[in-house]
């Protein structure tokens, strides 16, 4: 982070300080004491099973230059008191924002936002000093921190808005000032919280709201509902692999593992671009990626690169050599949409047995059943074995099971005792489900046996 003075955070704030001089000035922000650097200004923030405020002198002891509280605390850590101390850190983000005159580019949707933010800082990094959200931290609160690792040598921002329900992403463009906005797709992924696949697009296209004509919405033209998208003040631009759109994808051949390829015209003239991981809805995260890269005049050898040294991160769709197996490790997440992609990667081993470890997708209240059932569907003709754990797993099993042989567990535990009479030599297993099941347990155990 750059400096940023006390006397900025109070007028930004409107809170009042006590403890303090008018020197201080944050070289960092930190809402976790434990790892509180020299000079941060600690955020005591509120959550439902802790209190900020109640750290802030052991904040103060590891090095914090000051703490923003919502009570004031004992002791001599200088302070800065606020009726809401998340509202607080969120507008002094957005002000550290507004300190870099460089564009952002906000990537929202369903499914394959971190795929995509990482697709399209591999391509802007080509050219540019990109700076980007790590990991997930795409919420209230990992936003704010994304925003404050800006840096004066910085030329451009690519960040990831999720949500949950209404009115977030809104927050969200507010902080981060989009001047960009990508939209992968309209999936299911929160549907109870906002009871309908068009509320789930009201709720994505929130990251337009403060747009004016100097801004820019690309959006999946393949999706059904962002399809409809049209008449905008701003500049609406669409991918799609059918045509659709302003960048289309065509001739696209899915070489399995070794990745996929796929024409496109870039500046007048069609170009052959090339992924190095499997995956066929690469190729949308990869039109995301051409479409930014053509507002910030990148040539096309720079997004050929880009795109070919992309990689979307741990335990996303990792193929792993183990031994006499192959595993598909995709286990970060899942929901109905990446359960289909990543089904598809394993119907492309054409030439083995294809084993599907696929586990609960959460979140999904009322719809569980019908997304379960849909996987279950789904694996019918594109497997050869597959095992189902989990609760709602269950429906993913008594729908393939007439179909394709298969083998249900109630938990991992159970699976993870049985699993080696069911695998065999040169298998491919894809590994699969929400992050709460941590799947990973089963890729290690698989690959620790070989
Ligand atoms: P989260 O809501 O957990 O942050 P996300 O939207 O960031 O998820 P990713 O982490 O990029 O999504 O991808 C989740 C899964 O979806 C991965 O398993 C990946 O293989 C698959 N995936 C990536 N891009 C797409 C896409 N455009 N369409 C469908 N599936 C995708
Ligand atoms: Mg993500």
């Amino acid at each position: 982070m750059e400096d940023l003075s006390i006397k900025e955070v109070i007028s930004i704030t409107e809170g009042v300080a006590v403890n303090y001089n008018d020197n201080i000035v944050f070289t960092g922000v930190s809402t976790d004491s434990r790892n509180i650097k020299k000079g941060d200004l600690f955020i005591a923030l509120i959550g439902s099973n802790f209190d900020g405020n109640e750290f802030v002198n052991a904040a103060y002891e590891k090095g914090a230059a000051a703490a923003l509280v919502s009570r004031k605390v004992e002791g001599n850590c200088p302070q800065i008191v606020v009726k809401d101390t998340m509202v607080a850190m969120q507008e002094i983000a957005k002000f550290y924002r507004q300190k870099f005159d460089i564009p952002v580019i906000g990537v929202t949707g369903s499914t394959g936002k971190t795929s995509t933010k990482e697709m399209i800082y591999s391509v802007l990094s080509q050219r540019y000093r990109v700076h980007k959200t790590e990991k997930n931290y795409n919420n209230e609160i990992g936003l704010p921190r994304t925003m404050f690792g800006l840096k004066r040598e910085h030329e451009i921002c690519v960040v990831e808005l999720g949500m949950n329900r209404f009115k977030e992403i809104e927050r969200l463009a507010y902080i981060a000032s989009p001047n960009i906005g990508v939209i992968t797709n309209i999936g299911t992924a929160h549907i109870e919280n906002l009871g309908s696949r068009e509320n789930i697009l009201k709720a994505k296209m929130e990251i337009a709201t403060f747009f004016t004509d100097k801004n820019t919405l690309i959006v999946n033209g393949d999706d059904d509902l962002l399809s409809g998208i049209s008449g905008t003040t701003y500049r609406l631009i669409k991918f799609s692999t059918k045509r659709n759109g302003d960048y289309n994808a065509f001739d696209i051949k899915d070489m399995g593992e070794k990745g996929i390829e796929f024409s496109c015209k870039y500046r007048g003239e069609v170009h052959i671009f090339k992924t190095s991981v499997p995956g066929i809805h690469n190729v949308y995260n990869a039109l995301a990626a051409i479409a930014v890269a053509d507002i910030y005049g990148l040539d096309v050898q720079e997004v050929k690169n880009g795109i070919l040294n992309f990689s979307p991160g741990k335990l996303r769709m990792e193929i792993i050599d183990a031994g006499d197996i192959k595993i598909i490790n995709d286990c970060y997440n899942a929901n109905l949409d990446s359960m289909k992609a990543a089904i598809d990667v394993l119907a492309s081993y054409k030439d083995n047995r294809r084993v599907a470890i696929l586990g609960d997708m959460f979140e999904l209240g009322d719809f569980s059943e019908e997304a379960h059932r849909s996987v279950g569907k789904y694996l019918r003709e594109r497997c050869s074995f597959f095992v189902a754990i989990g609760k709602d797993a269950r429906y993913i099993y008594d729908e393939a099971i007439n179909e394709v042989e298969g083998i249900y567990f109630k938990t991992k535990e159970e699976a993870l005792q049985e699993l080696n009479k069911v695998i065999k030599k040169d298998d491919v297993i894809l590994i699969k489900a929400s992050r709460g099941m941590k799947m990973e347990d089963i890729t290690e155990f698989l690959t620790a046996q070989r």
